[in-house]
């Protein structure tokens, strides 16, 4: 096992990282930008090397600062966490050459994933169901109105390098295929540095299914079981849950070999999750992987009993996993708790936490990097915190997130705690009646 791992991340998953570490007895080391000098991962970490100024290009992007932190203070393994370099094949094809194990999976894992149209090819020839569209990358506006002619409108133009809800169009009238396919090649060129679109058939009020895997170096893969993360604002996730309200004992084992056999056809090893959109005849189509943990990961250790987090250090050491099926007992749900005012359109809101109390008792998890008097940075993503709450059924844990937040305070910024609270009392909502365009006719102020 490892003696010292650096984190090359910053926020809650730093925190959460440095946790799972001190139980294990490994040392820790954080990387810092100048905006986090008085963050909880630093100063909870063994050792904290300051990496740069504030913009992520010059800190927690910046490769060589952090292998230069990493052999600086003897650290035998780099642990990205998610987002930064968390998908990126050359930091961890950099981190095996320097000496380091990288706590993910290797480049060509990372390649043949990454790029979300070369995954959906992968997935393919392994029999995963995939949504139609075109075989990779549009060559030209002319080849894009062929494939939508064939598949039919409406259509989903997508950025080979899109993320987090980014780079994405929908179409619905054919004449405007062209002139939109040209539109998201100049925008995905501007925002992503790579002008690569693919289209699919989009599909009419599905529900987004994502199923965890693990591999290990020895050659097994498994699956925890899914989360649903239906419940989205911009296509960006803000609630999961584990299980999903409507996956059925059946679909969870079709999606879950599915997800199993997609993942060892690369060879896996890591935590990865698989994302599907489920349509309303419950098929199954495969979206996108991601090779990484994702934030989310609680609901399922949750109901699974299992440390993802440990798990990962595990395998990055050359342990083995079990090939048992963890099946879900109980139901965990998260909130995401952004630094955002639901008021004003759900704008960024950083500033000075004035008080903060975190909510507790029986069944409830923070996982949470703030501090009455801390300073949320603009810089970074707008994470406050992640309440999860479990119960023994859907119901237990609803009402005990809804009690929960109605017990934090976070003062000084606005958050999106009152959307959630509303959100929790919605009839809806309860009884797992949505999809993943459920929030466009929410209104949070009048819940019901
Ligand atoms: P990102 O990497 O930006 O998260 P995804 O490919 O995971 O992008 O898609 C994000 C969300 O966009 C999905 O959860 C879903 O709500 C919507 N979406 C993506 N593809 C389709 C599709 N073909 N049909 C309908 N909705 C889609």
């Amino acid at each position: 096992m490892f003696s010292k791992i650096l984190i090359a991340n910053r926020g809650e998953i730093a925190l959460r990282i440095i946790r799972t570490c001190r139980e294990m007895g490994i040392k820790t080391v954080a990387v810092y930008s100048e905006a986090d000098r008085h963050s909880l991962h630093v100063r909870f970490a063994d050792e904290a090397v300051c990496i740069g100024p504030p913009p992520g290009k010059e800190s927690y992007l910046n490769i060589p600062r952090i292998i230069s932190a990493a052999h600086l203070t003897n650290a035998e393994a780099i642990h990205p966490g998610y987002g930064f370099l968390a998908e990126n094949a050359e930091f961890s094809d950099i981190c095996d050459a320097s000496g380091f194990t990288f706590i993910g999976p290797k480049p060509h894992m990372i390649e043949a994933m990454g790029d979300k149209a070369r995954a959906k090819e992968t997935m393919k020839a392994a029999g995963v169901p995939v949504v139609r569209g075109s075989d990779g990358v549009v060559k030209s506006v002319d080849e894009a109105r062929q494939i939508v002619e064939s598949i039919g409108v409406p259509v989903i133009i997508k950025a080979v390098a899109g993320g987090g809800g980014r780079g994405m169009r929908i179409v619905h009238k054919i004449e405007e295929v062209e002139q939109q396919v040209a539109m998201a090649q100049a925008e995905a060129a501007a925002a992503f540095s790579n002008g690569d679109v693919y289209i699919e058939k989009y599909i009419e009020k599905p529900r987004h299914i994502e199923i965890q895997v693990f591999g290990d170096t020895h050659g097994t893969v498994v699956h925890y079981n899914e989360r649903e993360c239906s419940i989205q604002r911009r296509h960006q996730k803000l609630v999961e849950e584990s299980p999903s309200p409507v996956v059925t004992e059946e679909i969870r084992n079709a999606m879950g070999a599915a997800a199993v056999k997609g993942s060892a056809s690369v060879g896996y090893v890591g935590a990865g999750t698989i994302e599907f959109l489920l349509d309303k005849s419950n098929n199954f189509y495969f979206m996108e992987m991601n090779t990484r943990i994702q934030v989310e990961h609680p609901v399922t250790e949750q109901v699974i009993g299992l440390d993802l987090i440990r798990q990962q250090i595990h395998v990055a050491a050359g342990g083995k996993i079990s090939k048992r099926p963890r099946r879900p007992e109980g139901h965990a749900i998260e909130c995401r708790i952004n630094a955002e005012d639901p008021e004003k359109d759900f704008r960024p809101s950083p500033g000075m936490i004035t008080s903060f109390h975190a909510p507790g008792g029986y069944g409830v998890r923070l996982d949470s990097h703030v501090y009455a008097g801390y300073m949320i940075p603009p810089y970074y993503d707008s994470l406050v915190g992640k309440l999860i709450t479990f119960g023994g059924d859907r119901e237990e844990a609803i009402d005990r997130m809804q009690s929960s937040l109605d017990e934090m305070i976070v003062e000084g910024i606005k958050t999106t705690i009152p959307f959630h609270r509303a959100l929790m009392r919605n009839d809806r909502f309860r009884n797992g009646d949505f999809d993943t365009h459920f929030l466009e006719t929410f209104d949070w102020k009048s819940p019901q």
